[in-house]
């Protein structure tokens, strides 16, 4: 459910590299530049944290806070999507502890996805838009999600990956053809910054899960994710412009302030 994919280390060593000048600073921002080398292919030798996989000069890991929520996420995820570092589908996981991630393999499912959707003790939604008029007959609204919540724990579960990749698993995989498919309704546009979207209205992995749990009365929980999504964004983008996030923005003091 990711916008357009723009791979992080789309860009060739030496398409546009700018020299930092004699002083060692960046020429844009002044700051200091770490050795160039370090930089080469956005991101590709970037020392990143073992942690948080962030750029070390603005780990993520002093705001990662946990939330609780009746509505679980499971995530199916593409196998390009798992190895990049802009993917947002893991900040669910760090927020949420029951998340499960799964490696999305058309002709071999992950037979604990497959035993977990036989549990009868979960409701599973597969998150997808309803703009297709073959299976108009699944699609339920946010209702369903409160209104089985008495009696069995909803899970959405996501595809991540991009518009295309999550509509090949959408399609390919038999064992989500009988759930109920759950579109995302929302006037929010997407405040991620690390790939461009196709659309303003493309939210990014962790953006509708936030805006599914608030809809499914679990606020707290979104406005933690909304929280620790807007701090990865501001790491991430910081750091590629080689800045040191100094004075720990707005998001970012709410999270200090829930782990206090
Ligand atoms: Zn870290």
């Amino acid at each position: 459910m990711s916008p357009t994919p723009q791979l992080d280390n789309s860009t060739s060593d030496h398409a546009d590299r700018e020299e930092p000048n004699s002083s060692g600073r960046d020429p844009v921002t002044d700051h200091p530049c770490p050795p160039r080398r370090e930089f080469k292919a956005r991101g590709a030798f970037v020392t990143r944290c073992e942690g948080c996989n962030l750029p070390e000069l603005n780990c993520l890991c002093p705001y990662q806070s946990m939330a609780e929520s009746r509505v679980q996420v499971w995530l199916i995820t593409h196998p390009i999507e798992h190895y990049k570092p802009t993917n947002t589908g893991r900040l669910i996981k760090d927020v949420l502890a029951p998340t499960r991630v799964f490696t999305w393999y058309r002709t071999t499912p992950d037979p604990e996805l497959l035993g977990l959707l036989a549990d009868p003790r979960y409701a599973p939604f597969v998150v997808f838009p309803d703009d297709q008029p073959d299976y108009v007959h699944r699609v339920v609204t946010i209702d369903a999600v409160r209104e089985v919540a008495s009696e069995r724990i909803p899970v959405l579960i996501l595809l991540d990956g991009t518009w295309r990749q999550a509509r090949r698993i959408f399609r390919k995989s038999p064992y989500l053809d009988t759930l109920p498919v759950l579109p995302l309704h929302t006037e929010r546009l997407t405040r991620y910054r690390l790939r461009k979207p196709a659309s303003e209205s493309h939210l990014c992995t962790a953006e509708v899960a936030a805006e599914l749990l608030r809809q499914a009365g679990e606020g707290e929980a979104a406005n933690t994710l909304d929280d620790y999504f807007d701090a990865f964004n501001e790491s991430y983008a910081a750091s590629r412009g080689y800045e040191r996030i100094d004075e720990p923005t707005p998001a970012m003091q709410r999270l200090l302030a829930r782990r206090a």
